[in-house]
């Protein structure tokens, strides 16, 4: 058989190829980045901006976690590939941990170690997903979400919950959105961005619904261990046990252990899954860096101390905003249960000068040096994120510049 000719690089590129892929192309910049990086830019130029952004806790990693990394970083084991799908001790002590904090019996060959929490979303959604296939996307929904859907060929469909229904959606909404395409649901509780938190009657509900029309449930619990007013958490992957066979549990250190730059969390769920997104694992990332893995151990086999101190300046930080938000004329601002976000209904205050939440946040930027973030990076326009991860006197005068500002 001749040899097919090699192609020739061609001098001049074809005027229907465009430099970036319509896949890549469609990707939507991050409204929480681009409000991210003015805020930056003008702390950098010396403006004393308020950031109410960050996705992020504001206290250190603990120390015997830290010291673990730093134990690990001096062991040569460390210093080479490891298995693509994570440790074997840790993937064990993730097995273990979620029993402990979910109830949920998984074994060590049902996790795969991901680069934060992130890429088990979106390597989730790689596995499940062919073209066309639709999934359900309450919202408001963490921005990360549609995207990584979209970029699985997938068709995110989304059912909006405002504050009326405590930003929750409903299984008669989500029984309006069902169709023949339908193959997933997304379930986030406690919520980024809203803080709301389902109560086990209303997760078991949607997890039976989800069950009864044979959808794949994927459920995002990095928040499990933020909820206050005694709002227990509940996964419904143990409301509902008989989704087992279709469910993914998404999880990671970030939240819990103050650990959002060592970038490690985890996909948990059927055995065929987790095999299928551990091969694609081994082509895009391969193992995680094993200092973080040692240090990700030393977290999850470790107490919850740190996250409990957290938790208690979160829950004061929390009233303390909330409180202050709902005295801004036209802003309604229900309690969050969960995480830490407060989500502003904002419709009262717009129209004339501000007609979205876009712009009222450029607004509260550009003459209150605030940084907020808004709902346009989350859903329909109308609304504000603001995170109270952040000092309590930072938080005070924040609120305090918003206030000040809209009462003209
Ligand atoms: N899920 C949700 C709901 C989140 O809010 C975040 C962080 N913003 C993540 C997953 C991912 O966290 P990470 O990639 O830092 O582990």
């Amino acid at each position: 058989m001749p040899a097919s000719p090699s192609p020739q690089p061609s001098s001049q590129p074809s005027s229907t190829t465009a430099r970036v892929s319509r896949r890549i192309g469609a990707i939507a910049e991050s409204a929480t980045l681009a409000v991210d990086a003015k805020a930056k830019a003008l702390k950098a130029a010396g403006r004393p901006v308020i950031g109410f952004g960050a996705g992020e806790p504001d206290f250190p990693t603990p120390d015997y976690v830290v010291e673990a990394a730093v134990q690990a970083a001096k062991d040569p084991r460390n210093h080479r590939y490891s298995p693509a799908s994570g440790l074997p001790e840790l993937k064990e002590a993730i097995a273990e941990k979620t029993l402990r904090d979910s109830g949920f019996r998984i074994e060590a060959n049902q996790v795969l170690v991901t680069n934060g929490g992130k890429q088990a979303v979106f390597n989730t959604f790689a596995t499940l997903l062919d073209p066309g296939d639709e999934v359900i996307l309450p919202t408001p929904f963490w921005t990360t979400y549609p995207e990584s859907i979209r970029l699985a060929d997938g068709v995110p469909v989304e059912v909006f919950a405002g504050p009326e229904n405590g930003y929750k959606v409903t299984v008669d909404q989500l029984d309006a959105a069902v169709t023949e395409r339908t193959k997933v649901l997304v379930f986030v509780s406690p919520s980024n961005p809203t803080g709301a938190v389902y109560s086990p009657a209303e997760t078991a509900a949607i997890g039976r619904w989800a069950h009864d029309r044979g959808l794949w449930v994927v459920t995002d619990e990095i928040y499990e261990h933020l909820t206050y007013d005694d709002m227990p958490f509940t996964s419904i992957a143990t409301a509902v046990p008989e989704l087992a066979e279709q469910v993914i549990v998404l999880n990671g250190v970030a939240k819990t252990y103050a650990m959002t730059g060592w970038r490690v969390g985890w996909m948990a769920g059927p055995v065929d899954i987790i095999k299928a997104a551990t091969n694609l694992q081994s082509h895009s990332t391969s193992n995680v860096a094993n200092v973080s893995q040692r240090a990700a151990l030393a977290a999850v086999s470790g107490p919850l101390d740190a996250v409990e101190t957290m938790k208690a300046a979160f829950d004061r930080r929390r009233r303390a905003m909330v409180a202050g938000l709902n005295a801004v004329p036209g802003f309604s601002c229900p309690t969050p249960e969960g995480a830490f976000y407060a989500y502003v209904d904002v419709r009262g205050a717009l129209g004339g000068q501000h007609q979205t939440s876009a712009d009222l946040a450029g607004y509260i930027l550009d003459e209150a040096e605030v940084a907020v973030v808004p709902g346009e990076a989350f859903g329909p326009s109308g609304f504000l994120r603001l995170s109270y991860a952040l000092g309590d006197d930072d938080l005070a005068e924040g609120v305090e510049r918003i206030q000040k500002l809209l009462e003209k």
